[in-house]
């Protein structure tokens, strides 16, 4: 039986050797401004924008400052108006309800399944009894829902969807790019999401307005047409005037740590795959412990890894006892914010917190494991020995 685990869960591998020169090379221009052009040049953000919109198979991609806020010009650029209902799954980060919160927008939050995924019968009970007209779904911790009938409720009820792909970026369903089924989605580039530029974010659409609009939003100062995909001028006539600058551009300096990842990214979700599948393999040996199904449409990317133990008494004594022979693990269930972990009824802001009985359920007794890369599949073995060891330890 292992001792302990010694490697820490928020180490990420180095940037790219090939990123650092690039982003050297830049650095040498001390053009860090994305319009800092030349007349005829492409700046790197411009370049990562026509890769990524590429890659995703969608038209339009801006680079903004953060996964948040791209969150935020979406509900914006999509038509949200002050005092607009936002529907979104209470299982997400923080920065979900923030951001609808930035934009005006009041939060309406609907219930998890089983298997982490936005409850599709809560969803449509809260279509009907809010009204609302915009369901922001958040792929959290990369466990897509049946994005088939996401897509057909919100076209029947005239609900405009946003993506949250925060975990998903390199995910499929149905061969479908996640981030390719919404009117919108966003991403983030932050260090622990799959491409590391430290903070930043993408907005992505096929939709040319809302294209338009989310460029003025991100702080363009008139210069729209130095983008690296964007609609003709002429959609830019009046939205260039009634749209609200919101100062949260991306740099070419990240931009260009971010285009050489882009290429390693699909051989990157193989690899966390790898992991996923390791951990997932160790924990099966338990039989009190249940992982989530994961649909045969799904190709996920399993950068972290959650399971229950629902007979599992005292949460903070089997998680002490993790901790101290070094394994990190994370639970959703708290009474207060922890870290990067919070529970959807501390953000007070939001007003009186709903019941939602089985997403406490759920949380209650749920642990969230990151599977960083420079994890090996021998660590998964080491970590999930621990895991089973102290979980009949202490049950
Ligand atoms: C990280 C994260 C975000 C926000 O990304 P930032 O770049 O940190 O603003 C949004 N949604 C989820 C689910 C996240 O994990």
């Amino acid at each position: 039986m292992p001792i302990a685990f010694d490697k820490s869960f928020t180490q990420q591998e180095p940037i790219p050797e090939a990123a650092i020169a690039r982003a050297v090379e830049v650095m040498r221009t001390g053009k860090l401004h994305r319009y800092n052009t030349a007349p005829g040049e492409s700046s790197e953000a411009e370049l990562l924008e026509q890769e990524f919109a590429k890659s995703l198979g969608v038209e339009f991609c801006l680079a903004c400052a953060s996964g948040g806020y791209a969150i935020h010009i979406a509900l914006k650029a999509c038509g949200l108006k002050p005092g607009d209902t936002v529907m979104t799954n209470a299982f997400t980060l923080a920065p979900v309800p923030g951001a609808i919160d930035n934009a005006g927008g009041k939060v309406a939050l609907v219930e998890i399944d089983e298997n982490y995924c936005v409850d599709l019968k809560h969803l449509e009970a809260t279509i009907k009894s809010s009204g609302s007209k915009f369901f922001l779904i958040s792929h959290m911790r990369g466990h897509l829902a049946d994005m088939d009938a996401v897509v057909t409720l919100c076209k029947q009820h005239d609900v405009t969807l946003i993506e949250d792909c925060a975990h998903t970026m390199g995910a499929f369903w149905n061969g479908k790019a996640s981030g390719s089924f919404g009117d919108a989605a966003c991403f983030s580039t932050q260090t622990y999401k799959h491409i590391n530029s430290g903070e930043g974010g993408f907005l992505t659409t096929n939709n040319k307005e809302v294209m338009a609009r989310a460029i003025i939003h991100s702080g363009s100062y008139m210069l729209f047409e130095r983008h690296g995909t964007a609609p003709d001028k002429e959609v830019f006539k009046d939205i260039k005037l009634d749209t609200p600058n919101y100062s949260g551009r991306m740099d070419n300096l990240r931009a260009s740590i971010l285009r050489e990842q882009l290429n390693t990214l699909s051989e990157n979700c193989e690899r966390w795959n790898r992991l996923y599948r390791a951990a997932e393999k160790g924990l099966r040996k338990n039989n009190s412990i249940t992982l989530p199904e994961r649909a045969a449409q799904e190709t996920y990317v399993g950068s972290s890894i959650q399971f229950r133990a629902d007979k599992l008494q005292d949460v903070a004594d089997f998680m002490a006892r993790c901790a101290k022979r070094g394994v990190e693990l994370k639970w959703f269930g708290n009474n207060e914010p922890h870290g990067f972990t919070s529970r959807y009824d501390s953000w007070r802001y939001l007003g009186e917190a709903p019941t939602l009985p089985n997403t406490l359920r759920i949380l209650d007794r749920t642990f969230d494991m990151r599977l960083p890369l420079t994890f090996n599949e021998q660590d998964m073995e080491t970590i999930t020995d621990i895991i089973n060891d102290e979980l009949s330890n202490t049950l």
